[in-house]
């Protein structure tokens, strides 16, 4: 059965309510928040039983999102799976029956594994870029092309700034780029590095200065290299930091293959913290579901792509909706 609601999709199963990353209020028995990128959080302190993974936890009470009733603690019904995303970000298989993907990334970048899903009867899949045009090529290939247009920067004297979301993408630039001296670190992605460090992972920039925009004289002169949240050339920074130093912005994401992104940015180069279409496909045929649910971005193209293939696939609306499992 599926039923449209306005509080993101909701699985019923053995007489349970199961909210996947509600962004409104739910009567669910449970709310499950698969990570902490805040599209896929609750500004609701009291959304009733929260589970997530404890860096979830920890990351979204540094962006202002504290949950009272929370829980990381494991549950014979509902297996979290790191789902490769960003620090923390699980899938949530439920009874050994229904996946939920979440946001999902399946490569290995810097320190962060990519997913590896088990199989499941019903499969709630993400499909932000479930459109054949989406082909992310290799990641070394992305970190060589970055080495090589930073390493021409830097021999006219340029400086450049590294750019990509404060949470997950900046701190995987950090790690991959921290070889580049003098390196800043812009104080909103400082802070994310911070809790990283916290959780135990090495960004290595511990000799890195962090740039404070009170204190935007303390920037050398010659080329560095900083790495910063996204924003476009038009943004306030962006247009100061050209101003006053000449600076270089590459933008690392997945919109990157689009024509549209690219004016946005001086560069900009795929680098992901998600499945291009055709990892979306592999992880549809590793879990071999018998029923598929898209949802984000090309949710129809991809669900009528997995048709063709033979999958029973149906696109969730994008005000969400119920299943109900007995
Ligand atoms: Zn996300
Ligand atoms: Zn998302």
């Amino acid at each position: 059965m599926l039923i449209n609601s306005d509080s993101g999709i909701m699985v019923e199963y053995n007489g349970k309510r199961i909210a996947l990353d509600p962004k409104n209020a739910t009567d669910a028995d449970l709310v499950f928040v698969s990570h902490a990128h805040t599209d896929h959080m609750h500004r609701s302190s009291d959304i009733g039983k929260v589970l997530a993974s404890k860096e979830t936890l920890r990351i979204a009470e540094a962006r202002g999102f504290k949950y009272h009733n929370a829980s990381h603690e494991p549950h014979p019904m509902f297996e979290m799976i790191d789902s490769g995303h960003v620090l923390g970000s699980k899938a949530l298989l439920i009874d050994d029956r229904i996946l939920y993907t979440g946001d999902i990334c399946t490569r290995d970048r810097a320190f962060l594994k990519g997913a590896r899903l088990p199989r499941c009867d019903i499969l709630i899949i993400e499909s932000t870029y479930g459109r054949k045009h989406f082909r992310f090529p290799r990641i070394d290939d992305v970190i060589h092309r970055a080495n090589m247009l930073i390493a021409e920067m830097y021999s006219k004297g340029l400086p450049v700034i590294l750019m990509g979301y404060p949470l997950g993408k900046a701190q995987i630039i950090t790690s991959l780029f921290r070889h580049w001296k003098p390196l800043y670190i812009h104080e909103s992605v400082a802070r994310m590095n911070s809790i990283y460090r916290e959780l135990g992972i090495d960004l290595g920039d511990d000799d890195a200065r962090v740039y404070s925009i009170k204190d935007s004289d303390s920037l050398k002169h010659g080329p560095w290299l900083m790495i910063a949240p996204k924003q476009g050339n038009n943004s306030t920074f962006v247009k100061a930091m050209k101003k006053h130093h000449n600076a270089i912005t590459i933008a690392f994401t997945g919109w990157a293959l689009t024509h549209w992104h690219s004016r946005f940015h001086d560069y900009t180069l795929p680098l992901s913290d998600h499945c291009d279409f055709y990892e979306l496909v592999q992880v549809v045929n590793a879990c071999k579901p018998n029923k598929i649910y898209t949802f984000h971005g090309f949710a129809e193209e991809f669900a009528s792509h997995l048709r063709e293939m033979g999958y029973d696939a149906e696109a969730l609306g994008s005000k969400c909706s119920i299943l109900d499992y007995v």
